[in-house]
Order: structure tokens, then sequence, then C-alpha cells
């Protein structure tokens, strides 16, 4: 990685200073209840790190979609709560996020002690990276730190306008992992080198598919998107979800890919993903007309998982079928098995996208992965090749 990280800040510029950092706290809620804590989790590293080292810790974050207005259920108090219990230190919090009390309270912080502002959505001028809203924000702290690696493929001001103000600029701990484990692996992989992909979609991923074809040894298709490939192979597909409109971008990958995609050999299907009773395996030139595929077969499931087994590098997005249902979960579980006895054998193993995130935390695999990425949209466009904007503002690390 070749951005400055806190790591590279001295000590005088970090010891009594006001650290702005934007963290990724945008969790699933159910009225003031936090589901799931990963994301806050996964951003101790970072406000240890410079807590540690005597900053004074301002956190920024946005949660939810609250169009530019303050929205009390999209309020982050509840994350401050969770985050004091976590730390097992307190955390104050101020019910705003540009004001002039906020600005004091920052000033008010003593060496190490953390602060958490208001949703940075609240404010007008966030998601269009307003110059003024960047500026205003550059006031809360004296050195602006980036660890929201699930809001990085976002131009907003307070992931990337803000860094135009506010110097030093530096990645988190867990920007600066989540860019080494995913920028290896695209760059300069362990061989065997395994891409599996699934999902509802082959729209959303034909960039992802494009970018890992040429530079992984194989690529494993499941979830709806294997049925559009079929559709392209003149297969029946019956009542699967196929992307019509996709289907001669499909054939096209299918006469240039060769042997290194590969698609799945049998299926599960059922009359409904509503049926799953009903649900039976098929080889994949038997789907019947009044049935869909809703999962990969277990023959396809156990050739993918010994593609896994023999594998050193492994990325897996997008579950391999309807793995919100236990029938149609099969093929998921049984990648994520494959890939935590991978870890096991010394390869590297990383999931991206959220859906597949969840599954792995479902089967209780998340620690037997080497990286879980926080951000789905993010890792997705990072596949993609595309720059980050979140990343991008960054300086340099000079070589
Ligand atoms: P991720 O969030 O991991 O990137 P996606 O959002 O691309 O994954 O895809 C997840 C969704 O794909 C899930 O809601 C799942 O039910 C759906 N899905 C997977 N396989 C199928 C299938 N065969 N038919 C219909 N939906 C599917
Ligand atoms: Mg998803």
């Amino acid at each position: 990685m070749n951005k400055k990280t806190v790591r590279d800040l001295r000590d005088e510029e970090v010891r009594g200073k006001r650290a702005l950092v934007r963290c990724d706290f945008n969790v699933p809620l159910e009225g003031a209840r936090i589901t799931d804590d990963s994301r806050i989790k996964a951003s101790l590293p970072t406000i240890e790190h410079l807590a540690g080292r005597g900053a004074r810790v301002v956190l920024l974050s946005h949660l939810g979609r609250p169009k530019g207005k303050p929205d009390a259920k999209y309020s982050l108090q509840p994350v401050g709560i969770r985050l004091e219990e976590l730390r097992g230190k307190p955390v104050q919090f101020v019910e705003s996020t540009d004001t002039d009390e906020a600005i004091k309270a920052t000033h008010s912080l003593k060496d190490g002690e953390v602060l958490l502002l208001e949703n940075t959505r609240f404010l007008g001028g966030e998601e269009e990276n307003d110059p003024r809203l960047s500026r205003a924000l550059a006031e809360l702290g004296d050195f602006y730190v980036n660890d929201a690696f699930g809001a990085a493929h976002r131009a907003h001001s307070s992931t990337a306008g803000v860094a135009e103000y506010l110097k030093p600029a530096v990645a988190g701990l867990l920007l600066e992992k989540e860019l080494e484990y995913l920028g290896k692996a695209l760059a300069d992989p362990k061989r065997p080198f395994v891409a599996i992909l699934g999902g509802a979609k082959i729209s959303g991923k034909i960039d992802v598919i494009e970018q890992l074809l040429p530079k992984v040894d194989a690529l494993l298709i499941g979830g709806a998107m294997a049925c559009t490939f079929f559709r392209a192979m003149g297969l029946e597909t019956g009542k699967s979800l196929v992307e019509e409109d996709r289907v001669d971008m499909a054939k096209d990958i299918l006469d240039r890919a060769g042997t290194t995609l590969i698609l799945p050999h049998d299926a599960i299907v059922a009359p409904a993903i509503d049926r799953p009773e009903s649900a039976h395996a098929v080889t994949r030139a038997a789907i019947p007309p009044g049935e869909g595929m809703f999962d990969i077969g277990p023959k396809t499931a156990e050739s993918y998982s010994r593609a896994v087994a023999t594998a050193k590098t492994v990325i897996w997005n997008g579950p391999m079928g309807v793995s919100e249902t236990p029938a149609f979960a099969g093929g998921t579980q049984a990648i994520a098995r494959a890939m935590a006895a991978a870890t096991d054998k010394g390869a590297i193993t990383i999931v991206g996208g959220g859906d597949s995130a969840a599954a792995v935390a479902e089967a209780g695999l998340s620690e037997r992965m080497s990286h879980v990425s926080t951000g789905g949209g993010a890792s997705l466009e990072f596949l993609e090749g595309k720059v980050l904007p979140g990343v991008a503002a960054l300086e340099d690390r000079a070589e």
C-alpha cells in the first residue's frame, strides 16, 4: 500500500493533537438495538492505537440513509454506547457534527479521550462532497484518519473532501488491512489463486469477472448468475432468476474464458423460493421447466470445495444460493467450510460482500478466514480495479 497510515505519523504529530477519524459505524439496527457490532469492533484497533499514543480522538461516521437532515432513528448514540462497552472506557457523544458545540467539545478533550459526533449524513452537502462542508469538518481535528473502508468507494465530504483541508491525511489500521489483503491478492497472489463468485445478479459483477478472469487459475460461479450462463449455453433454466439482457454478454464471456471459468454441474431446484420443502437435486441439464435453481447441487459443492482445498489464495464474493433459506444454503455453507479448512492449511482466504460475510458469520466461521471484508460495495469496486475516492484522497507514502 502506497498510502501513509497512522503508523507513519511521528509521536509529536499525534500526542495532544485532535485526530479526526472517519469510521464506518453503519451497523444494522432494530430500533436502537445494534444487531451486528462487527464494524464497531473492527474500528477498535485504530481508535486504541491513537488514544494510546495520546491523541484526542474525534470520531465521525454515517449511519443509514437519512437524506441530509437529522432523523432520530439514525442517531449514532447507540453506537457510542456500544463502543464504550467494547472499550471498557468512556466515549463522549455530542448530538451534532459541525456546530460550534461540536468544535468546542473537540477542544475540551484530554489526551487519550474519545468523542463521537452525530451522523455525517444528517448534514446537507455530505453526499455532494460540498467543499464548504469539507472545510467545516476540517475544523474538528488537527489531522485526518480514514478508517471507513466500507464507505471508501464514496466521494463524500467526510470520506474524501475533508482530506483536502486537513493534513496529515492518513489511513487507519482497518483501511490498511483491507487494502493489503485485497491488493495483495490481486497484484501478487500465491497460487493456485481461486475466486468464487455468486449472488443474485451477473449485471453487478461483470466488471469483477472481467478483472479476475486473467488473474485467477479458476473462477467458480454459483448463485443466480450461474443461470444466466446456463441460458447462454442453451440449457433449460425454468423459473430460475435469469437476466435476459445479459445473456449475450454471458455468451461472450464463455467464448473467451476457456477452462478458467467453471459452472455448476448440478443444482438444487424447487417450484419456488418459498417452497423449500420441495427442494431436490438435479443435473444442470435437467432443470424442470416449472422449477428454478436456488442453490448449487451437492456434486458441485464437492468439486468447488476440492478446488478451494488445493488453492493458496481464495477470494469469495456472493452466496452460492438463496442462503437465507436453510434448504438452499448447502452450497454456501460448503464453500465457507472449505475456505476455513484452507486457511488452516496456510491459504490466504478473503470474503467480500455483505451477504457472503453474513453467511460466514452464521456458520460461525468468520474467525477462520484470513480476512472478512467490512465493505461490500467497496470491496466489489476494488476488485473491479476502480480507484476508491476515500483512498485516493490520502497522502502517498514517500518511498
Ligand atoms: P454479497 O452481498 O455477498 O455481495 P449479493 O448481494 O450479490 O451477495 O447476493 C446475495 C443475494 O443473492 C442473496 O439475497 C441470495 O438470496 C441471492 N441469490 C443467490 N443465489 C440465488 C439464486 N440461485 N436465485 C435467486 N437468488 C439468489
Ligand atoms: Mg448483498
